[in-house]
Protein backbone atom coordinates (compact mmCIF):
# COMPACT_ATOMS: atom_id res chain seq x y z
CA UNK A 1 0.00 0.00 0.00
CA UNK A 2 0.82 3.72 -0.70
CA UNK A 3 1.86 5.50 2.30
CA UNK A 4 0.48 9.41 2.21
CA UNK A 5 2.02 10.39 5.03
CA UNK A 6 3.21 9.65 8.42
CA UNK A 7 2.82 11.05 11.75
CA UNK A 8 4.25 11.13 15.22
CA UNK A 9 2.03 8.45 15.96
CA UNK A 10 -0.12 7.47 13.19
CA UNK A 11 0.56 6.84 9.42
CA UNK A 12 -1.52 7.00 6.09
CA UNK A 13 -1.73 4.48 3.65
CA UNK A 14 -3.97 5.27 0.14
CA UNK A 15 -6.76 2.40 0.01
CA UNK A 16 -8.38 4.38 -3.48
CA UNK A 17 -9.39 8.16 -4.72
CA UNK A 18 -12.16 8.35 -1.59
CA UNK A 19 -10.84 6.61 1.32
CA UNK A 20 -7.35 6.13 3.32
CA UNK A 21 -6.38 3.56 5.98
CA UNK A 22 -5.08 5.05 9.21
CA UNK A 23 -2.70 3.31 10.95
CA UNK A 24 -1.90 3.70 15.04
CA UNK A 25 1.55 3.25 15.97
CA UNK A 26 3.00 2.31 19.19
CA UNK A 27 4.97 5.57 19.22
CA UNK A 28 4.18 7.84 21.86
CA UNK A 29 5.51 11.44 21.38
CA UNK A 30 5.41 14.80 23.92
CA UNK A 31 7.24 18.18 23.51
CA UNK A 32 6.15 18.44 19.76
CA UNK A 33 8.52 15.53 19.47
CA UNK A 34 11.79 15.90 22.02
CA UNK A 35 10.54 13.29 23.80
CA UNK A 36 9.80 9.62 22.23
CA UNK A 37 8.85 5.96 23.49
CA UNK A 38 7.13 2.84 22.25
CA UNK A 39 4.83 1.44 24.12
CA UNK A 40 3.62 -2.21 22.43
CA UNK A 41 -0.60 -2.22 22.38
CA UNK A 42 -0.88 1.80 22.74
CA UNK A 43 -1.79 1.95 18.65
CA UNK A 44 -4.44 -0.14 19.06
CA UNK A 45 -5.59 1.00 22.53
CA UNK A 46 -5.77 4.01 20.84
CA UNK A 47 -7.73 3.37 17.45
CA UNK A 48 -10.50 0.94 20.01
CA UNK A 49 -11.11 4.21 22.09
CA UNK A 50 -11.39 6.60 19.06
CA UNK A 51 -13.18 3.84 16.96
CA UNK A 52 -15.83 4.45 19.71
CA UNK A 53 -15.54 8.09 19.94
CA UNK A 54 -15.96 8.13 16.21
CA UNK A 55 -19.15 5.99 16.09
CA UNK A 56 -20.57 7.81 19.17
CA UNK A 57 -20.39 11.22 17.21
CA UNK A 58 -21.57 9.54 13.93
CA UNK A 59 -24.84 8.64 15.85
CA UNK A 60 -25.08 12.32 17.27
CA UNK A 61 -24.87 13.67 13.61
CA UNK A 62 -21.69 15.10 13.73
CA UNK A 63 -19.77 14.95 10.76
CA UNK A 64 -16.04 12.77 10.64
CA UNK A 65 -13.57 11.28 8.76
CA UNK A 66 -14.21 7.74 10.23
CA UNK A 67 -16.01 5.27 8.40
CA UNK A 68 -14.84 1.64 9.75
CA UNK A 69 -12.63 0.43 12.77
CA UNK A 70 -10.19 -2.44 11.49
CA UNK A 71 -8.93 -4.60 14.70
CA UNK A 72 -6.74 -4.29 15.60
CA UNK A 73 -5.15 -0.77 15.20
CA UNK A 74 -6.79 0.85 11.77
CA UNK A 75 -9.04 2.70 11.09
CA UNK A 76 -11.18 2.97 7.35
CA UNK A 77 -11.01 7.11 7.00
CA UNK A 78 -12.54 8.95 4.23
CA UNK A 79 -9.65 10.96 2.23
CA UNK A 80 -9.34 14.73 3.62
CA UNK A 81 -7.44 18.12 2.76
CA UNK A 82 -6.59 19.29 6.43
CA UNK A 83 -6.80 22.41 7.93
CA UNK A 84 -3.90 22.84 9.57
CA UNK A 85 -5.33 24.19 12.74
CA UNK A 86 -5.75 22.53 15.91
CA UNK A 87 -9.21 23.26 17.71
CA UNK A 88 -8.70 23.19 21.29
CA UNK A 89 -11.22 22.72 23.98
CA UNK A 90 -10.83 22.81 27.88
CA UNK A 91 -13.73 22.19 30.47
CA UNK A 92 -11.12 22.63 33.07
CA UNK A 93 -7.56 24.93 33.20
CA UNK A 94 -4.63 23.15 32.93
CA UNK A 95 -1.62 22.47 31.19
CA UNK A 96 -0.46 25.05 28.97
CA UNK A 97 -2.95 27.28 29.97
CA UNK A 98 -2.05 27.58 33.27
CA UNK A 99 1.24 27.72 32.08
CA UNK A 100 0.62 30.87 29.64
CA UNK A 101 -2.28 32.92 31.62
CA UNK A 102 -2.81 33.83 35.11
CA UNK A 103 -5.49 30.84 35.50
CA UNK A 104 -5.66 28.45 38.49
CA UNK A 105 -5.23 24.91 38.05
CA UNK A 106 -8.34 23.12 38.10
CA UNK A 107 -10.63 26.73 37.24
CA UNK A 108 -13.76 24.81 36.06
CA UNK A 109 -15.23 26.34 32.70
CA UNK A 110 -18.66 27.34 31.87
CA UNK A 111 -18.92 28.28 28.61
CA UNK A 112 -16.09 26.24 28.13
CA UNK A 113 -12.88 27.51 26.42
CA UNK A 114 -12.27 27.44 22.64
CA UNK A 115 -8.70 27.94 21.52
CA UNK A 116 -7.02 27.57 17.58
CA UNK A 117 -3.54 27.09 16.77
CA UNK A 118 -1.39 26.32 14.15
CA UNK A 119 -0.18 22.93 13.73
CA UNK A 120 3.40 23.20 13.43
CA UNK A 121 6.13 21.57 14.92
CA UNK A 122 8.76 24.42 14.57
CA UNK A 123 6.72 27.02 15.89
CA UNK A 124 5.47 24.60 19.03
CA UNK A 125 1.72 25.60 17.73
CA UNK A 126 1.09 28.75 18.18
CA UNK A 127 -2.32 29.81 19.56
CA UNK A 128 -4.09 32.04 16.38
CA UNK A 129 -6.98 34.22 15.94
CA UNK A 130 -9.30 34.93 13.04
CA UNK A 131 -6.85 37.60 11.49
CA UNK A 132 -4.00 35.35 11.60
CA UNK A 133 -5.18 32.41 10.52
CA UNK A 134 -6.68 34.16 7.13
CA UNK A 135 -3.02 36.00 6.79
CA UNK A 136 -1.53 32.71 7.06
CA UNK A 137 -4.07 31.06 4.58
CA UNK A 138 -4.77 28.57 6.50
CA UNK A 139 -8.41 28.62 6.63
CA UNK A 140 -10.60 30.25 3.95
CA UNK A 141 -13.54 32.58 5.56
CA UNK A 142 -14.62 33.51 9.07
CA UNK A 143 -17.26 31.52 8.68
CA UNK A 144 -14.74 28.12 8.51
CA UNK A 145 -13.19 28.79 11.63
CA UNK A 146 -16.70 29.35 13.40
CA UNK A 147 -18.00 26.33 11.95
CA UNK A 148 -15.39 24.39 13.62
CA UNK A 149 -16.26 26.22 16.93
CA UNK A 150 -19.15 25.00 16.89
CA UNK A 151 -18.61 21.17 15.62
CA UNK A 152 -15.88 21.60 18.53
CA UNK A 153 -18.11 22.58 21.02
CA UNK A 154 -21.15 20.01 20.26
CA UNK A 155 -18.27 17.23 20.41
CA UNK A 156 -17.88 18.75 23.82
CA UNK A 157 -21.36 18.54 24.77
CA UNK A 158 -21.68 14.49 23.42
CA UNK A 159 -18.26 13.48 24.98
CA UNK A 160 -18.39 14.92 28.28
CA UNK A 161 -22.11 13.53 28.94
CA UNK A 162 -21.00 10.16 27.13
CA UNK A 163 -18.00 9.97 29.56
CA UNK A 164 -19.36 11.05 32.90
CA UNK A 165 -21.61 8.28 32.70
CA UNK A 166 -18.32 6.42 32.86
CA UNK A 167 -17.01 7.91 35.99
CA UNK A 168 -14.20 9.93 33.51
CA UNK A 169 -14.26 14.13 33.21
CA UNK A 170 -13.21 15.30 29.89
CA UNK A 171 -10.91 17.99 31.08
CA UNK A 172 -10.14 18.80 27.88
CA UNK A 173 -9.15 17.91 24.31
CA UNK A 174 -7.91 18.40 20.83
CA UNK A 175 -9.53 18.25 17.45
CA UNK A 176 -8.45 18.30 13.99
CA UNK A 177 -11.00 18.84 11.16
CA UNK A 178 -10.45 18.06 7.40
CA UNK A 179 -12.38 19.01 3.59
CA UNK A 180 -14.49 15.95 2.33
CA UNK A 181 -13.87 15.35 -1.89
CA UNK A 182 -17.81 17.34 -1.40
CA UNK A 183 -15.92 20.11 0.47
CA UNK A 184 -17.52 19.21 3.50
CA UNK A 185 -16.08 20.11 6.39
CA UNK A 186 -15.60 17.14 8.95
CA UNK A 187 -14.00 16.14 12.26
CA UNK A 188 -10.57 14.27 11.46
CA UNK A 189 -7.18 12.43 13.10
CA UNK A 190 -8.08 10.88 16.25
CA UNK A 191 -9.88 11.35 19.60
CA UNK A 192 -8.17 8.93 21.93
CA UNK A 193 -5.66 9.42 25.64
CA UNK A 194 -3.27 11.08 23.38
CA UNK A 195 -5.49 13.80 22.38
CA UNK A 196 -7.39 14.26 25.37
CA UNK A 197 -7.35 14.51 28.92
CA UNK A 198 -9.22 12.84 31.09
CA UNK A 199 -9.50 12.30 35.20
CA UNK A 200 -10.83 9.98 37.16
CA UNK A 201 -14.36 11.51 38.39
CA UNK A 202 -14.12 10.06 41.96
CA UNK A 203 -10.10 10.23 42.72
CA UNK A 204 -9.02 12.81 40.14
CA UNK A 205 -6.49 10.23 38.92
CA UNK A 206 -5.17 11.38 35.08
CA UNK A 207 -6.22 8.41 32.72
CA UNK A 208 -4.06 10.35 29.82
CA UNK A 209 -1.00 11.10 27.85
CA UNK A 210 0.22 13.36 30.97
CA UNK A 211 1.28 10.51 32.76
CA UNK A 212 3.87 9.86 29.67
CA UNK A 213 4.70 13.50 29.14
CA UNK A 214 5.59 13.80 33.21
CA UNK A 215 6.37 10.50 33.65
CA UNK A 216 3.78 9.36 36.19
CA UNK A 217 4.38 5.51 34.96
CA UNK A 218 1.88 2.91 33.83
CA UNK A 219 0.44 4.80 31.09
CA UNK A 220 -1.01 1.96 29.22
CA UNK A 221 -2.62 0.50 32.30
CA UNK A 222 -4.93 3.25 32.55
CA UNK A 223 -5.56 3.87 28.98
CA UNK A 224 -6.53 0.40 29.14
CA UNK A 225 -8.73 1.66 31.90
CA UNK A 226 -10.39 4.13 29.47
CA UNK A 227 -10.93 1.87 26.83
CA UNK A 228 -12.43 -0.49 29.41
CA UNK A 229 -14.83 1.55 30.88
CA UNK A 230 -16.46 3.46 27.52
CA UNK A 231 -16.91 -0.55 26.22
CA UNK A 232 -18.96 -0.78 29.24
CA UNK A 233 -23.15 -0.45 28.41
P1 LIG B 1 -2.25 21.90 26.23
O1 LIG B 1 -2.35 23.09 25.33
O2 LIG B 1 -2.75 22.17 27.62
O3 LIG B 1 -0.89 21.28 26.21
O4 LIG B 1 -3.22 20.78 25.61
C1 LIG B 1 -4.63 20.93 25.61
C2 LIG B 1 -5.27 19.64 25.13
O5 LIG B 1 -5.07 19.48 23.73
C3 LIG B 1 -4.73 18.36 25.77
O6 LIG B 1 -5.79 17.43 25.90
C4 LIG B 1 -3.71 17.85 24.78
O7 LIG B 1 -3.62 16.43 24.83
C5 LIG B 1 -4.28 18.34 23.46
N1 LIG B 1 -3.24 18.78 22.53
C6 LIG B 1 -2.82 20.04 22.33
N2 LIG B 1 -1.85 20.09 21.39
C7 LIG B 1 -1.65 18.83 21.01
C8 LIG B 1 -0.78 18.22 20.05
O8 LIG B 1 0.01 18.87 19.36
N3 LIG B 1 -0.85 16.86 19.95
C9 LIG B 1 -1.72 16.12 20.70
N4 LIG B 1 -1.73 14.79 20.55
N5 LIG B 1 -2.57 16.67 21.58
C10 LIG B 1 -2.54 17.99 21.75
Amino acid sequence: MKLIYAGKAKSLYELDEERALMEFRDDLTAGDGAKKARKAGKGALNAEISATFMELLREKGIPTHFLDYEAPNKHVVKRVKIVPIEVIVRNIATGSLVRRYPFKEGTEFSPPIVEFCLKSDEYHDPMVNEDIALALGVVSSREELAKMREIALKVNEVLREFLLEKGIILVDFKLEFGHDSEGNLVVADEISPDTCRFWDAKTKEIMDKDRFRRDLGDVLKYYEEVKRRISQN
